[in-house]
């Protein structure tokens, strides 16, 4: 069985992406995932937004200037990118399809606008949607996380009824009641995205390893 095996871990990497509104628990959920799938990588997107306190350049984000944005996304750079709550964010492509190339799954952790422009351009990509289990609950975690002033989480609220309404088109909807429950289930998906045979690139039938010595059997009791 071992060569079986090997066929099928010669798939391509898959792209997961994620969205959700602010507040609806996708960074801890994202956390959970990229410990539990060692062999998944978080893509790492540039944005011309502020850094905020706690946020590390290059783990969080690239942070760049407008300036730098606009060259790579002039050249290419880019996957997708969209403006969100005014600012500038964008997939560095490289990076993306490196990682496809090479067998590695990524995730991308996106708005509804690039998740409708990635899918267009990887239509094989898996698209889930993250649903807060209210609004009321919605309001209070944004709240909580206190990054935003009044404004800032009302233009959220907003923005995050503009989202939900785009949810019909992707692939599958977690609702976030319970954190562990919520891993779980995107856990499955990753699991079961894995086992699509439309996954594997190619398949040889591989041979069935007739030993020698069965040969040897077979030609003898053939002869009789
Ligand atoms: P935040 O500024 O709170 O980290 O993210 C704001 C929103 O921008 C989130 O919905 C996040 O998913 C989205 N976002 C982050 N990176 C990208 C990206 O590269 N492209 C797009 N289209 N959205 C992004």
């Amino acid at each position: 069985m071992k060569r079986l095996g090997e066929v099928f871990n010669k798939r391509e990497g898959i792209i997961f992406i994620m969205s959700a509104p602010s507040g609806a628990g996708k960074t801890t959920l994202i956390r959970q995932l990229l410990s539990t799938f060692s062999g998944m990588r978080l893509s790492v997107s540039c944005t011309t937004r502020p850094r905020r306190a706690g946020e590390v350049s290059g783990r969080d984000y690239h942070f760049v200037t407008k300036r730098t944005f606009a060259a790579i996304r002039a050249r290419g750079g880019f996957a997708e990118w969209a403006k969100v709550h005014g600012s500038l964010y964008g997939t560095p492509r490289a990076p993306l399809e490196d990682g496809v190339r090479r067998g590695r799954d990524v995730l991308l952790d996106i708005d509804v606008q690039g998740a409708k422009k990635l899918k267009k351009a990887y239509p094989q990509a898996v698209s889930v949607f993250l649903l807060p289990p209210s609004w009321r609950e919605l309001g209070r975690r944004l709240a909580r996380r206190g990054t935003d002033r009044k404004e800032s989480i009302r233009q959220r609220l907003e923005h995050a009824r503009r989202e939900i309404r785009e949810m019909m088109r992707y692939d599958y909807v977690i609702v976030n009641r319970e954190i562990q429950e919520a891993s779980r289930s995107l856990g499955a998906i990753v699991v079961a995205e894995r086992h699509r045979i439309s996954r594997v690139r190619r398949y040889r039938a591989p041979s069935l390893g007739i030993s020698r010595a069965q040969k040897r059997h077979e030609q003898r009791t053939q002869g009789q």
